[in-house]
């Protein structure tokens, strides 16, 4: 039997913060419908002008070369072997151009933990890339990427992070979270911990770099464990206010180590209890977004009614996920035509074009009005 959540789902309906066994009896819950519906009224309240958000750009993953293992990767070679691959200045600027010519405004760029890539390898290529586009936002580099550079050039994250921000880099992607807990990060990966990653995250923050925050779960972790990683988040936004979102999806088992063991992975239904509770406990993070990459456009678009505000990417091109299994695409028409019939009251309401939202991890998001 559960606990009875409505008392619960009152008082943060209230405005009063949940704690962390308040998180334990929602995601314990069946009732993802009156989760949602709550979590639907938070997200009004904090964004009643109405807007979803999206963005065009693509992932630039710049080399699958990597020196740590984890098992839920399907995209990772290890140094030496025959099909790994490092992306050229020049590759990556023909992207961007590609990009532009779509009409996208960033980049996400990441990649695997290269053993031979230090400070100067990352300064040079921002460097490059922000003389050339000066106006082009650069999401780069997730918290295990910066720990690897610490540990090859011997710098302090903040010296780190500062020097890339000179460089041109915009913020930060919040890759590499999974499961910020270490009893399970331990179990499928050889990466930095829990606390590391957090720290890069504060230092980051404190150098003027904003960031989003992610969550990948389903690799082997309980409900105590998805606690834990929403209390870490919550505790360091309440240290810096540097997360502008929070996004959580579900581990994608295709072609992974990972995949083969493991039984049972998170339904639909606990992808949406997971992020409906997120938005619930998490009252310091603006912005939630939905996973549409990874959970199915429809799922993506039911996401929007369980406290999602921002729609993702139109996401050109993509390397990660997909060869974990998720090959989800949508072009922007279709983004747009979801997120106008997500709620067909509102839908009725005119369009508003294409607007800049300029504090949503620094990079400009188009807008369309529910
Ligand atoms: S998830 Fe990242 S760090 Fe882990 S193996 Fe894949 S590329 Fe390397």
């Amino acid at each position: 039997m559960t606990r009875d959540i409505q008392p619960i789902l009152d008082r943060a309906l209230a405005g009063e913060r949940l704690s962390a066994d308040d998180c334990t009896a929602l995601l314990e819950s069946d009732d993802i419908a009156r989760i949602g519906v709550a979590a639907d009224e938070i997200r009004k309240r904090r964004h009643p002008e109405g807007v979803v958000t999206y963005i065009i750009d693509r992932n630039v993953n710049y080399t699958n070369v990597c020196n740590v293992v984890c098992t839920f990767c399907a995209f990772y070679r290890r140094p030496g072997k025959p099909d790994t691959y490092v992306t050229t200045v020049e590759q990556i600027c023909e992207k961007i151009d590609e990009t532009i010519a779509l009409g996208g405004t960033g980049v996400l760029m990441q990649g695997g933990l290269h053993p031979d890539f230090g400070i100067e390898w990352y300064e040079e290529l921002l460097g490059t890339l922000h003389a050339r586009y000066p106006e082009f936002q650069l999401h780069c580099f997730s918290p295990p990427e910066i720990h690897n550079i610490h540990l090859i050039s011997k710098l302090d994250y903040e010296e780190i992070l500062a020097r890339l921000k000179a460089a041109g880099m915009s913020s930060l992607p919040g890759g590499g979270g999974e499961i910020l807990d270490d009893e399970v990060r331990r179990r499928v990966s050889t990466k930095c911990t829990t606390d590391e990653w957090l720290a890069v995250m504060r230092a980051a923050h404190r150098v003027g770099l904003r960031s989003t925050a992610t969550m990948m779960f389903g690799i082997g972790d309980g409900v105590e464990h998805r606690v834990r990683h929403l209390q870490r988040v919550r505790d360091l936004q309440d240290e810096t206010g540097g997360f502008t979102a929070f996004i959580p999806w579900t581990f994608q088992r295709e072609n992974t180590a990972l995949g083969r063991r493991i039984k049972e992975e998170p339904t639909g239904v606990d992808y949406l209890k997971m992020l409906a509770v997120s938005r619930l406990f998490l009252d310091n993070v603006e912005h939630f977004q939905s996973s549409w990459l990874t959970q199915g456009l429809r799922l993506g678009q039911v996401a929007l009614r369980f406290g999602a505000d921002d729609m993702g990417s139109i996401m050109i091109e993509e390397n990660v996920v997909s060869a974990a299994g998720a090959h989800n695409e949508a072009d922007e028409k279709m983004l747009r035509y979801l997120i106008r019939r997500h709620d067909l009251e509102s839908a009725r309401v005119c369009l508003r074009n294409h607007a800049r939202v300029p504090d949503y991890a620094s990079a400009p998001r188009l807008k369309t009005r529910r």
